[in-house]
């Protein structure tokens, strides 16, 4: 698998259900044990308000949630000499323009390459860099022949050593799920969270055959931590999503 989608909030609420007893198994790959995240917001939009104003608070949720108890939930996904730990966020950036309405995945990876190449601004990678892509409204991601708010609200994926997740603009029912775009947006960004760090090459990290990753067992389960929404996790150690 090239990458792992959340999909949309299901119509009935047995169509997440997982099959059998959940149990994520360690597959040996790389995990992301202090996750350095860094945020690109993709085109002019995100320099006027409300979206502005939603930069500046998901700068504020990724501030939090990465020193909280949702990373220290993480930890019982330590493996031999990669134990997981809190993380940070390294930076963040506007990056002006208009992206086309329909973007492929292969897009958002040479738009990521063409900044690292391109902006010094933009750090380099390293093995624990996690770079987040938010698009505007009415621009829809495709990935393997679904796309975003038909199919899915968001991914994680690789190209390479490169670490990514895509998180389309949540202006569809299936991808708000009843929520504030910033409640959908921090939701989902959590759930992409979690896997990127304990699956950061989907399916060669943390992952359970017929469940998929530590989110997706769990997907549109949320609780607030500080005041944000973010979503539940699978625990292995506890048997539940927690
Ligand atoms: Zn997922």
């Amino acid at each position: 698998m090239a990458a792992n989608p959340i999909q949309i909030v299901p119509l009935r609420a047995d169509a997440i259900a997982p099959v059998g007893a959940p149990q994520l198994t360690y597959r040996g790959g790389p995990l992301l044990t202090s996750v350095e995240v860094f945020l690109f917001f993709w085109g002019d939009v995100w320099q006027q308000d409300p979206q502005a104003a939603l930069v500046q608070q998901l700068n504020g949720f990724f501030d939090f949630v990465l020193t909280s108890s949702l990373m220290d939930q993480l930890s019982e996904y330590s493996v031999q000499g990669m134990p997981l730990g809190h993380g940070m966020r390294i930076g963040t950036t506007v990056i002006a323009g208009v992206p086309p309405a329909n973007v492929a995945d292969a897009d958002i990876q040479q738009f990521i390459q063409q900044e690292l190449g391109s902006d010094p601004a933009v750090p380099q990678p390293t093995p624990n860099s996690l770079y987040y892509v938010y698009l505007p409204p009415g621009v829809t991601v495709g990935l393997d022949g679904q796309s975003s708010c038909v199919n899915f609200c968001g991914y994680h994926s690789n190209t390479g050593n490169i670490f990514y997740a895509v998180m389309p603009y949540p202006d569809c029912s299936g991808c708000m799920g009843g929520l504030t775009v910033l409640d959908a947006l921090s939701s989902t960004s959590s759930h992409e969270l979690c896997e990127a760090v304990t699956d950061p090459i989907p399916g060669q990290g943390w992952y359970d055959d017929q469940n998929g990753e530590i989110g997706d067992i769990c997907a549109w389960q949320t609780k607030q931590l500080n005041g944000y929404t973010v979503q539940l996790e699978w625990s292995n150690k506890q048997g539940q999503c927690a």
